[in-house]
């Protein structure tokens, strides 16, 4: 069945385009929307960014010689808070594809209940090709390009693809020095920050537990338990190496990866701890000793319980999706799926945990990070562990409840619970003026 296009899109001025992710992902939030009966306003606007920032600048590169970077900023919603969402950097960054994460971020702090909007940002631009002083450089640049557009009550940048809290850490130290922002307050205008430098206890591995925390409590319902279940990952970073090294503890079998190197298969087990520190050594899965090398159709034909994405948007798409051998899909990654590939996996009755819910545990330790920040506090790791805990397993209920009363997959009801808060929120403050 092709997919409608949003009547709300068309009014806005879109051109029909179903293999552009931004008009992919607004449509499924505005199909949840009609759903709930959002009133049309606010469909016209949760359907487009309030601010869309481009900036260039140049930066001094080592042998001398002067490069032009193009980097953004999306601010799609600030009626619950400051702006919040990572920074990417990565050759394939678009407007486009900036602008889908800013509004799942929208949708993301909206479902998890945290008082914050959503935005995305992100530099085109591959941080392996540079030295650490070019990507330093490029860093201050941008931060300053960025200027007022950015605070510590107005906007707060995180890590994403291809940034690490090192980068966070040199966004923080430019802004407090561009600002005169010199008091610790300052420093909360980025999360994900080096642990001795205002970041929090569990922000590094905190998307990954997340998705531990939502899957401990879904899966049961699905006949499945943690401790007895197989998995394959995609893409092993951040997200995808954390929650393979706490799923080991849970004593889940971790049996095939895949990332941009290559994809590695071992039915009897492999080691998350070992492969992370082997990915750490060599950048990648490719040629790990204790297991096999496989093609691409042998890793989604793997056989196992639960798969989980955790590398880029639209991996998974139709064909991809017919190959596919889990029972349960829990998204790490943002949009990995295509809409047609979603299609496929309902119908050959695959569970499919969303992204906005699985992956939240990262914006919410973010979130936590910056309570610690503004407050001068420092929580323990049991406590910030405890606290994600709470947040993960009341949004996955949430979830769960809508999915049941409005009787339609845990994506769209995702989408429906984060719309229900933002329309009630919208229902008190009214449009101003
Ligand atoms: P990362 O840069 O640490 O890791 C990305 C991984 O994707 C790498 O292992 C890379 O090898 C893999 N990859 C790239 N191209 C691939 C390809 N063609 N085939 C297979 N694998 C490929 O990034 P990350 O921070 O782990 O983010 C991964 C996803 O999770 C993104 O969608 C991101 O937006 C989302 N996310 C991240 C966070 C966070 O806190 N880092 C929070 C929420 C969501």
């Amino acid at each position: 069945m092709a997919h409608k296009h949003s009547s709300v899109l068309s009014e806005l001025g879109f051109r029909y385009d179903p293999s552009n992710l931004y008009q992919q992902v607004a449509t499924q939030v505005l199909d949840a929307a009609e759903l709930l009966d959002l009133p049309r306003y606010l469909q016209l606007i949760l359907a487009q960014p309030k601010n869309e920032l481009m900036v260039h600048f140049p930066v001094r590169m080592d042998d001398g010689s002067f490069r032009l970077f193009k980097g953004y900023r999306v601010q799609h919603n600030n009626l619950l808070g400051p702006y919040k969402g990572g920074i990417r950097y990565h050759p394939d960054v678009s407007l486009d594809d900036i602008k889908t994460l800013a509004l799942l971020m929208t949708m993301k702090c909206a479902l998890v209940r945290l008082p914050l909007g959503g935005a995305k940002g992100g530099v085109q631009m591959d941080p392996r090709s540079v030295s650490e002083g070019e990507l330093m450089r490029m860093t201050r640049r941008f931060t300053s390009a960025l200027g007022d557009n950015i605070g510590p009550d107005y906007d707060i940048p995180a890590p994403d693809v291809g940034t690490n809290a090192q980068i966070m850490g040199w966004i923080a130290d430019t802004y407090m020095n561009i600002t005169g922002r010199q008091q610790s307050y300052g420093c909360a205008v980025v999360t994900g920050k080096p642990l001795p430098f205002g970041g929090s206890e569990g922000r590094e591995k905190a998307t990954g537990q997340g998705l531990v925390y939502v899957a401990e409590v879904l899966l049961p319902a699905m006949g499945l338990e943690l401790n007895k279940i197989t998995y394959s990952v995609i893409g092993f970073g951040n997200v995808g190496s954390w929650t393979a090294r706490l799923l080991k503890n849970r004593g889940s079998t971790l049996t095939a990866v895949i990332d941009h190197t290559g994809v590695i298969l071992n039915a009897k087990g492999i080691d998350a701890e070992k492969l992370a520190a082997y990915v750490q050594r060599t950048g990648g899965v490719k040629g790990y000793p204790e297991a096999d090398e496989a093609s691409e159709s042998e890793f989604y034909q793997h056989p196992v319980d639960m798969m989980v994405p955790a590398a880029l948007e639209q991996m998974i798409d139709k064909a991809k999706a017919e190959l596919i051998n889990c029972k349960v899909l829990a998204e790490g990654a943002n949009a990995p799926c295509t809409p047609a590939a979603d299609r496929i996996l309902e119908d050959r009755g695959i569970a499919v945990l969303p992204a906005i819910l699985c992956n939240s545990g990262g914006v919410t330790v973010s979130y936590f990070e910056w309570m610690q920040n503004r407050q001068a506090e420092r929580w323990s790791a049991e406590r910030v562990d405890q606290e994600l805990r709470l947040h993960m397993h009341a949004a996955a209920d949430r979830v769960t409840r809508l999915a049941k009363r409005v009787k339609c997959d845990m994506r769209t009801a995702a989408y429906c619970s984060a719309q229900q808060h933002i329309g009630e929120v919208y229902q008190i403050r009214g449009i101003f003026p």
